[in-house]
C-alpha cells in the first residue's frame, strides 16, 4: 500500500454506522435526515430523470451548466458581488468531494493548516494525505453559571489563535455552523481570523454547510463576504445539508478563479464530473429558493423553523433525564456531557477506547438508542480531555426524538 494511506483505516462513520446496521436502534447518530426532501425536490428529482437522454450522460466537467449559473447568480445576490459560474464555482461530489479538492489543490507537503476544534472529523485526514501538518486551535467554553449552557459560550482565545500563524501556515479550516457543537460563529470572530488571514497570507477554507440551519435570530455570515476576504476563501456547501437530500452527494466550492482553477485540476483528474441528474434537479430547487428568497414559502426559511421545535424537543427530553445540552446555535447537533450518567462500561472488548466510544457502544447495545462520541472530533492531543461529551442529530421525525425520549426516560 502507498504510504498516504497508513493510519488513516479507522474512520468513526463506517465505524458507528456498521455498528448502527447491526443492532434496532432508535438512530440519533450520522447527520441525515430520516425523512425526505421537500416535494419540489422530489419532483425535480423524477422530472431530471425522466427527462430525455442528456440526463443519462455525461456533463460539464466542472459542473452542469445550469446548476453552477443558478448557485453563483444566487450567492452573488447574497454577498453583493458578481460570481461567473464557469470560474468560480465547481461542483463536487458533496461537500466531502469539495473539501478534498481543496486541500489536494491548495496543501503542499510541509505545510501547516490550521483547524479549530472541535472538527468535521475529515479535516484531519484530508490535511495530512495532502502531505499538510495539522495545527489545532480549540474553542474553550467560558465559566457559566446557573444558565442553560449554548454553543455560545464556545470560544477561541485570539492571542492563542495568532500565535498559531506562522511563515508555514497555508490555511485555516473553519466551520460554521459547527459541526459538532452548532457554533455560529459571529462577525467579529470572523473579523479577527479574516485580520490574521490577510496579515499572514493565509487561506480560508470555510465549511458552510449548515448556513441556512441558524436559531433563536442567529445570522449566519459568510467570511467570503468581509473586505479582502473573496480573494483567498474556498466556501464550501452541500446541497444534501441545504434539501434534506443528503443521498444526493451534491456540493461545491466557491472561490476566486484564480485559486478555483486548481480545484479543477484536481476534480478533471479525479472523477472528472458528478452526476448529471441530482444536479439538474438541485438547480431546479435553487431557482425555486432564487424566487422564493426571504419569504415564508422559502424551504430554507422552513427548515430552520421546523428544526427549532425539534432542536428543543430533543433538549427538554436530555433535560427530563438530567443530562444538560449544549443548545446550538446553528446545524442540527446537539451535544450533551455524560459524565453525570455514571454508567459502569465493563465490556473488556472496548476497554482501551475513550468513555464516550464506550458509553455510546454500550448506549447501542444495551438501550438501542445511537449518538456519535464527541472525541472523535478532537485531535489526538486533546481527544482524552473530551470523552465525556456525546452528540445527537435531531433532523428527524417527531416520532424518532420521542422513541429517543422514551428510551432516556427508561433507564433513570
Ligand atoms: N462538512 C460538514 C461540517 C459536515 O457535517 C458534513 C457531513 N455531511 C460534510 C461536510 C459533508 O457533506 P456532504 O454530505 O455534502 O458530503
Ligand atoms: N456530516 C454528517 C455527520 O456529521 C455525516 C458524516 C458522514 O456521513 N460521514 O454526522
Amino acid at each position: 500500500h502507498a504510504r498516504r494511506v497508513e493510519g488513516f483505516d479507522k474512520n468513526i462513520w463506517v465505524e458507528f454506522t456498521q455498528l448502527i446496521s447491526d443492532y434496532k436502534v432508535v438512530n440519533l447518530g450520522q447527520g441525515f435526515p430520516d425523512f425526505g426532501p421537500p416535494s419540489f425536490m422530489q419532483e425535480a428529482y423524477c422530472n431530471a430523470i425522466c427527462g430525455g437522454a442528456s440526463m443519462h450522460q455525461y456533463t460539464r466537467a466542472f459542473g452542469y451548466p445550469r446548476l453552477v449559473k443558478i448557485i453563483a447568480k444566487f450567492f452573488g445576490r447574497i454577498m453583493g458581488r458578481e460570481i461567473d459560474p464557469m470560474e468560480e464555482v465547481l461542483i463536487t461530489v458533496g461537500a466531502y468531494h469539495a473539501l478534498f479538492c481543496t486541500f489536494q489543490a491548495l496543501v503542499d507537503e510541509g505545510d501547516e493548516v490550521i483547524i479549530v476544534e472541535p472538527f468535521f472529523d475529515c479535516y484531519e485526514p484530508m490535511v495530512m494525505m495532502a502531505g499538510g501538518t495539522p495545527v489545532y486551535i480549540p474553542l474553550k467554553p467560558k465559566e457559566v453559571t446557573g444558565s442553560a449552557l449554548s454553543s455560545a459560550d464556545w470560544l477561541l482565545c485570539p492571542e492563542e489563535v495568532a500565535s498559531k500563524f506562522n511563515p508555514r501556515t497555508k490555511a485555516i479550516v473553519i466551520n460554521t455552523p459547527n459541526n459538532p457543537l452548532g457554533k455560529v460563529f459571529q462577525r467579529d470572530e470572523l473579523q479577527m481570523i479574516a485580520d490574521l488571514c490577510i496579515k499572514h497570507d493565509v487561506l480560508c477554507i470555510s465549511d458552510e454547510v449548515y448556513e441556512w440551519l441558524t436559531y433563536d435570530g442567529e445570522h449566519h455570515i459568510k467570511i467570503a463576504s468581509l473586505p479582502g476576504m473573496w480573494e483567498r476563501t474556498v466556501t464550501i456547501g452541500s446541497a444534501g445539508k441545504s434539501f434534506c437530500a443528503t443521498g444526493w452527494k451534491v456540493g461545491w466550492a466557491m472561490c476566486s478563479g484564480h485559486i478555483l482553477k486548481h480545484l479543477k485540476t484536481f476534480h478533471q483528474n479525479s472523477v472528472y464530473h458528478c452526476p448529471t441528474a441530482p444536479q439538474e434537479a438541485v438547480a431546479v430547487g435553487f431557482q425555486r429558493e432564487y424566487d422564493v428568497f426571504g419569504t415564508e414559502e422559502s424551504y430554507f426559511r422552513q427548515l430552520p423553523a421546523q428544526l427549532h421545535a425539534k432542536r428543543l424537543k430533543l433538549a427538554k427530553s436530555l433535560r427530563s433525564v438530567g443530562l444538560q445540552p449544549i443548545l446550538p446555535q446553528g446545524g442540527y447537533f446537539m451535544t450533551t456531557d455524560i459524565s453525570s450518567l455514571k454508567v459502569e462500561l465493563n465490556d473488556p472488548d472496548t476497554k482501551d477506547e475513550p468513555y464516550d466510544y464506550r458509553f455510546v457502544k454500550w448506549l447501542i447495545k444495551e438501550k438501542g438508542l445511537a449518538a456519535i462520541p464527541v472525541s472523535g472530533f478532537y485531535s489526538p492531543e486533546h481527544r482524552a480531555d473530551f470523552q465525556n461529551y456525546i452528540r445527537f442529530c435531531f433532523v428527524k421525525e417527531d416520532s424518532t426524538l420521542e422513541a429517543a425520549e422514551d428510551i432516556l426516560r427508561q433507564w433513570n
